[in-house]
């Protein structure tokens, strides 16, 4: 069983010393495939001793054994974990917001009531307010940043939440899916929540995008010095390429009905050097952001 590695206690991470949120995360549980229901297959120890694992039946990647999901409910998803600023819709927060809003708003003609699935600290339920939708909010620890939009927020994991038959027009998770304790639960209860002709959307790192795989072979070859860094892995449970990220919302009982890779920008980063990037990157679909819709 893996088990981190000796800490640093100066490095932080996720607003507290690592040392703290690794003695916080030392018990382990193996996790089978959501949707087959079998052991996965080992193929990395990241740089932090943690264990990645591949399903070989559908390629669906996750960690396996991975840290409690209770303990880094506690450790992890405190008032710490969401950095200041946060809620400020800036230019790189603005620019895919936009882009997935031209979405939800063709598609969910019927109506204009939302729920943003780990809502943090609240910018999308800022920009959805401000194009006129009802938005409303879950996280399982809620910010006072979220709560200070006005916005409904329920507290807790989606399919543990009684809604008491309250329905939406959008229901989206933004680089939140691969967060959760069981992704297949969470899209299935998302279902149940939606109207009928209402409309999914799930933002996650694209585990096929261009830079994500060249790290990949960096540290298959070994050639990195923080193997699969690039992975997130601790507070990152699951890791979804466009296939493996439709196939689970098609078990959920979804039709995938589009699907894009953005490039994000960076803060600092010239505003001609990201359109230079962006635009070859999301022609060929190789971005680092995976957006998909559903209904
Ligand atoms: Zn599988």
């Amino acid at each position: 069983m893996s088990k981190p590695t000796p800490p640093s206690g100066a490095e932080s991470l996720f607003g507290r010393p690592r040392s703290a949120v690794a003695r916080a995360l030392s018990r382990r549980e193996a996790v089978p495939c959501p949707l087959c229901r079998v052991a996965p297959r080992p193929f990395g120890v990241d740089f932090q001793g943690l264990q990645l694992a591949r399903c070989a039946t559908c390629g669906l990647q996750f960690q396996s054994p991975r840290p409690v999901f209770d303990d880094l409910v506690q450790a992890v998803y405190g008032p710490a974990y969401h950095p200041p600023g946060e809620h400020v819709v800036d230019a790189v927060r603005r620019y895919q917001f936009e882009r997935q809003m031209r979405w939800l708003e063709e598609v969910a003609a019927a109506g204009r009531r939302l729920l943003d699935v780990g809502c943090g600290s609240g910018a999308f339920l800022r920009f959805a307010q401000a194009r006129g939708w009802e938005a409303e909010g879950t996280d399982v620890v809620l910010t006072p940043a979220a709560a200070a939009t006005g916005a409904r927020l329920w507290a807790g994991q989606l399919p543990s939440i009684a809604f008491d038959g309250r329905r939406y027009h959008a229901v989206r998770f933004n680089h939140v899916l691969e967060h959760t304790q069981d992704p297949l639960a969470e899209l299935r209860a998302a279902r149940a929540l939606l109207e009928p002709g209402g409309v999914l959307h799930v933002g996650v790192p694209n585990l096929a995008g261009f830079t994500i795989t060249l790290k990949s072979w960096q540290s298959r070859l070994r050639l990195k010095r923080k193997r699969w860094k690039h992975y997130g892995a601790l507070h990152h449970l699951w890791f979804f390429t466009p296939r493996t990220l439709a196939r689970l919302v098609e078990a959920a009982g979804f039709e995938v009905s589009g699907w894009e890779t953005p490039v994000a920008g960076r803060p600092g980063r010239p505003a001609w050097l990201t359109a230079a990037v962006r635009r070859p990157l999301e022609a060929c679909r190789a971005g680092g952001i995976l957006d998909l819709y559903g209904r």
